[in-house]
């Protein structure tokens, strides 16, 4: 199977809006969706854009079983295959893109981290210049700079010799010189000045988040009102959560049209904290990322982040010698694969954190995050065990389950086997993806359902 034709995709549950219709087929025609629904109803011919196309000419995918879902949109990747966005070269975005889209992504936003202006130039250089002619990767829908107005006392893993206070000039000059390219900028609202950023982003059509911040519960009140109305990576690279001191994540929780990203990857926040946040959030404000870095679908080993060392191991990036998480090595695949078997959110939920979510917030509702007809026929298929079968977009397909670089079970047979890293000694170790009953709070969600 390889570039784009008409395809009728049968045998698998396929994601409705009330879920899973399990007698549905999928026609994609001239890079959307044409039908889906019953086989016995398909038209003889269908129609799309002014393409007409017979049900014989339609090329069979039989999915035999498994579930056919929205393909993914990951809305915070800094790289992946051994590539990064700060490389600032179309060949390490190209790569970056590939990677992703073997495990389900569709379209994504390059992600930088805090860096000087001048190399931010060069990234969206690289991003306008990559832009068309990607048919064998995720798409890449635009920007987010991550940094560099962060507050330095939750700098994680961004470099501190490069944060920098507001600089609404610099910002402006930005999306003057690349129109539309800059979809979200994450910074520190207590900073002096932020508020000026966040109501200009707003005024833009820019999303402005709030992330990597020291805030008080009040502060970050103020900036969801001034038009930030997302959360970076919440509870990563924030103050805690306090009963006297609710600081962002309080925010975030209480107000409730903020979209709240969450790094699923069982290193980054308990599975107990991410299903807290489940449940005030709702289907329809949680929002799945990876934070992915280069080395996400490489072996562990020592890699480079916005000029800091970073040592991946067991899966988990930190910065070298010390305890801080560095990105992740997460796919959205293996999130929504966590989110349902550990966390113990209904399938079709944890999809739409990965698909609908993301692709609301970015505005883009309309083409993608859901299959309807009309839409772009960008669809992903788990099998039996959540693991990627096929990933198609516009009609073309980025991968249909051949030539991975990397056996992503095999890795995690190994980081089983390694199992006394840090994160599991504290609790959060992955669970062997064999055993998902094994984990407690997918158990209490059975018994609530009974
Ligand atoms: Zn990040």
């Amino acid at each position: 199977m390889s570039g784009t034709t008409a395809w009728l995709i049968r045998g698998a549950k396929v994601l409705a809006e009330d879920g899973w219709d399990d007698g549905a087929v999928l026609a994609v025609v001239a890079g959307r969706i044409a039908y889906r629904g019953d086989l016995r109803a398909l038209p003889r011919r269908l129609e799309v854009a002014g393409t007409e196309v017979g049900r014989q000419s339609l090329e069979e995918i039989q999915a035999e079983g498994g579930y056919l879902c929205p393909g993914f949109v990951d809305i915070h990747v800094h790289g992946g295959g051994g590539a990064d966005v700060m490389d600032a070269s179309p060949g390490a975005l190209r790569q970056i893109a590939r990677t992703h889209a073997r495990h389900g992504t569709v379209a994504l936003l390059a992600t930088t981290v805090s860096a000087p202006y001048e190399h931010v130039r060069r990234v969206m250089e690289a991003v306008q210049e990559t832009s068309d002619g990607l048919d064998e990767g995720s798409e890449i829908l635009g920007v987010h700079l991550e940094g560099p107005h962060l507050s330095p006392r939750r700098a994680g893993a961004q470099n501190p010799e490069y944060l920098t206070p507001p600089d609404p000039r610099e910002l402006e000059a930005l999306m003057e010189r690349f129109p539309g390219l800059l979809a979200m900028v994450t910074l520190a609202p207590e900073l002096d000045g932020a508020s000026e950023l966040i109501e200009l982003l707003h005024r833009s059509g820019v999303v402005p988040a709030v992330g990597h911040s020291d805030a008080t519960y009040e502060q970050a009140v103020e900036a969801f009102q001034h038009g930030a109305q997302h959360a970076v990576h919440t509870f990563n690279g924030m103050n805690p959560l306090h009963h006297r001191a609710p600081g962002v994540p309080g925010a975030v929780i209480t107000t409730r049209p903020v979209t709240a990203e969450l790094i699923a990857d069982g290193f980054h926040v308990h599975p107990g904290v991410a299903r807290l946040l489940w449940q005030v959030k709702g289907p329809d404000r949680l929002v799945l990322v990876t934070d992915a870095m280069r080395a996400t679908d490489l072996p562990d080993g020592r890699y480079e982040l916005g000029g800091l060392e970073v040592e991946v191991h067991a899966g988990a990036a930190r910065l070298a010698g010390s305890e801080t998480l560095a990105g992740s090595t997460l796919t959205l695949e293996r999130a929504v694969r966590w989110m349902a078997n550990e966390v113990g959110v209904p399938l079709a939920d944890a999809v739409r954190l990965a698909s609908q979510n993301p692709a609301r917030r970015l505005g883009l509702g309309d083409r993608l995050g859901s299959l309807e007809v009309g839409k772009d026929g960008s669809v992903v298929l788990l099998d039996g065990e959540l693991r990627v079968r096929l990933t198609l977009h516009q009609g073309w397909v980025l991968y249909d389950g051949q030539g991975s670089e990397y056996d992503e079970a095999e890795a995690e047979r190994s980081q089983d086997a390694l199992g006394d890293g840090p994160a599991a000694a504290g609790g959060l170790g992955a669970e062997p993806e064999a055993e998902p009953s094994a984990s407690v709070l997918a158990r209490m969600e059975h018994e609530e359902e009974l």
